[in-house]
């Protein structure tokens, strides 16, 4: 059987990111998505389990501890992480999967997996992105700083990434994921499968 793809998505708080997220699930339903178990609390209308499983930093210690994370790190004092084993058995399976995870975690993916396909999302101006930020209610200001800060040295390492998708507007952020999606699944690798049948039954 062939391997799931990995994809790794990354975009500074603000991005909008998630709703592109969002509309690329709708549009491609057998991507599969890697919950991440963080330490922070929950935000109103946040629900564990279905972006984030919501643990102590005791549990997030004892995950580090038992090699349980793909990756991990510590984002305005608490801890993000990827559990290992989701993504391993998605990727068997040959489903693939999406993994949202900040630049740091995004290093620490393509050390341990090379063939991942990275994407950024980029606000379109940093205008946009701080009106975001502000906007989104439920952070004290001393947090919308340090995730402006925070913001600002993600885009940095925009550059790393295989892809950088401009959130202009939702559904063309979207289209290009798509696009991205779909050349990679007709990559040569992937499709050799079938050419060497067309050129067996020769
Ligand atoms: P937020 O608190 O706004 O939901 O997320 C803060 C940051 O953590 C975002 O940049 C988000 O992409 C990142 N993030 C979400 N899940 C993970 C994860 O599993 N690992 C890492 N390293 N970062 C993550």
């Amino acid at each position: 059987m062939i391997k799931g793809r990995v994809y790794i998505i990354s975009g500074p708080s603000g991005s909008g990111k998630d709703t592109v997220m969002k509309k690329v699930f709708e549009r491609e339903p057998n991507l599969a998505f890697s919950i991440s178990s963080i330490t922070r609390g929950m935000r109103p209308g946040e629900v564990e389990g279905e972006k984030y499983n919501f643990i102590s930093r005791e549990r997030f210690e004892e995950m580090i501890a038992n090699d349980e994370l793909l990756e991990h790190n510590v984002f305005v004092g608490n801890y993000y992480g990827t559990p290992k084993a989701p993504v391993l058995k998605c990727i068997e399976n040959g489903q693939d999967m999406l993994i949202e995870v900040d630049v740091n975690g995004a290093v620490q993916i393509r050390e341990k997996m090379p063939e991942v396909v990275s994407i950024f999302v980029l606000p379109p101006s940093l205008e946009v992105l701080k009106k975001r930020l502000t906007g989104r209610g439920t952070d004290a200001q001393e947090v919308i700083d340090k995730r402006l800060n925070e913001a600002l040295r993600e885009i940095a390492c925009a550059k790393d990434y295989d892809y950088i998708v401009v959130n202009d507007e939702v559904n063309n952020a979207a289209d290009r994921i798509m696009a991205i999606i779909r050349a990679e699944h007709a990559k040569t690798e992937r499709s050799i499968h079938s050419y060497m049948e067309l050129i067996d039954e020769n």
